[in-house]
């Protein structure tokens, strides 16, 4: 099945950052076989399945999300005003109620919205499993493989409840070993290592206060027999800095480096409170980093030092973080989010529209480990792309397409290609019932907050 869009401007975001201002895109099945100005080979179009003319759009490769709690969809709009320790404290007790059903409904709903928003592959970072939860795990999976995201799913754990100094009520931690074996079930049940695998499986202990050194040495040493990757918050606020100096007696990147937690399989979400000296830590030992600016800015936890990461040579990528600390669960909105917290912390020149653009797309892939087949548009890539119609009222007239899509507001989406499979035409999810997707987030909400007032 050969398909040429065409007619079109094109940003490739290759090593070279080359941009057609009117260019094509050819895949054959799963992998781009062509990209290049103007039309494509008339012998190509002629052969072809399906020629789409996207006049008036811009093709940009298919947007990485490296960081987010989908579940987190069915509690948006709750702890408005707290910081992290505070939000979490509030949300702890209702998340005590998430089921296989609330799980799979919230992650349908924020996997349908992120395909929406021009996002082609996701992770996700599960960490509650409440005792009578059922298969929550398996409920995100379905929900991934319904809407047609590519999908790298993590199995995330507490197991550092407050009667043993951490910050979640013991009611919604697991014991050490069970943490350990539900991380060995989701690898076996789940991980293809395969070239153009559709699904990987991480492996991710929630964080310095939630989890014991012990859980986050037998998980690293777990994901490296086993060949997956490793994903864990790490400084995303001043009071987690001061939790670990008191507690381990360190910083953050100290701790997680006398864990043997850094490493060019690691990533980790946020960093905003880390120092030059950490970030050439982080890119000597090849570790990544997921920076996810709206979700800082809704907890008041700071401006990541991105511009200080990248001089040092990390890979970064974008991250919309969970729902309930990011209502708007967008990727696209985090590439202006990203430019604008940038530009605030280092002046005008500290990101441009196409820093953005690259952030979220190879670095998403670099950070994920699959930038040898996602994160730009090249042959022999996978078919993961996104079609931004930039046009319209909001954008005719903005000479440059890259900065109307960044800079300017989120344009509609024309299409959205992922694994060469049209998940998305004219802003209409075509793999999903979108009303159904509607009514099974609102369920799930509804649900989970009576279960919390009971
Ligand atoms: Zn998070």
């Amino acid at each position: 099945m050969t398909t040429v869009i065409q007619g079109c401007a094109v940003a490739t975001v290759d090593a070279a950052g080359t941009e057609h201002v009117d260019g094509h895109v050819v895949f054959d099945g799963a992998r781009i076989v062509a990209v290049g100005p103007g039309p494509a080979d008339p012998a190509v179009t002629g052969d072809a399945d399906t020629v789409v003319d996207a006049t008036g759009c811009l093709v940009t490769p298919g947007l990485v999300n490296t960081h987010h709690h989908l579940y987190q969809w069915a509690t948006r709009g709750l702890a408005q005003q707290d910081d992290l320790f505070g939000w979490l404290t509030t949300l702890y007790p209702v998340w005590e109620g998430l089921d296989e059903d609330v799980v799979g409904g919230a992650a349908a709903a924020g996997l349908g919205w992120l395909a929406r928003t021009g996002c082609t592959s996701t992770t996700d970072h599960h960490y509650v499993f409440p005792r009578d939860g059922g298969d929550v795990l398996g409920a995100t999976v379905a929900a991934a493989r319904e809407v047609g995201l590519r999908f790298h799913p993590t199995r995330g754990s507490m197991d550092l409840g407050r009667s043993q100094g951490g910050l979640p009520p013991d009611t919604v931690v697991e014991t050490t070993d069970a943490a350990l074996e539900g991380t060995v079930r989701a690898i076996d049940d789940f991980h293809d290592a395969a070239p153009g695998s559709m699904l990987r499986m991480g492996v991710a202990p929630c964080s310095p206060f939630s989890v014991t050194e012990h859980l986050m040495r037998e998980a690293a040493a777990l994901a490296r027999e086993r060949g997956v990757r490793l994903h864990t918050h790490l400084a995303e606020t001043l009071e987690e800095d001061v939790f670990c100096r008191s507690q381990y007696a360190c910083s953050p990147t100290e701790y997680a480096d006398n864990l043997g937690w850094l490493g060019d399989d690691v990533w980790l979400a946020h960093c905003v409170h880390v120092d030059e000296s950490a970030a050439k830590r982080f890119a000597a030992s090849g570790t990544a980093v997921a920076h996810c600016p709206t979700s800082n800015a809704r907890l008041g936890a700071g401006i990541a030092p991105v511009g200080v990461l990248r001089d040092a040579g990390v890979s970064v990528g974008l991250g919309v973080d969970g729902s309930a600390s990011n209502e708007e669960s967008s990727l696209v909105t985090e590439l202006h989010a990203a430019v604008m917290v940038a530009r605030l912390r280092g002046g005008p020149s500290a990101m441009s529209a196409r820093d953005a653009l690259a952030l979220a797309t190879i670095g998403g892939a670099r950070t994920i480990g699959r930038a040898d087949e996602l994160g730009s548009l090249e042959p022999g890539k996978l078919a993961d792309l996104a079609v931004w119609r930039v046009d319209g009222l909001a954008h005719a007239g903005c000479e440059d397409p890259v900065a109307a899509l960044v800079l300017g507001s989120r344009p509609p989406l024309s299409r959205l290609v992922v694994d060469g499979v049209t998940v998305v035409e004219d802003d209409v999810l075509l793999t999903a019932d979108e009303r159904i997707l509607t009514g099974r987030a609102a369920t799930a909400a509804r649900t989970l907050l009576e279960r919390s007032r009971r």
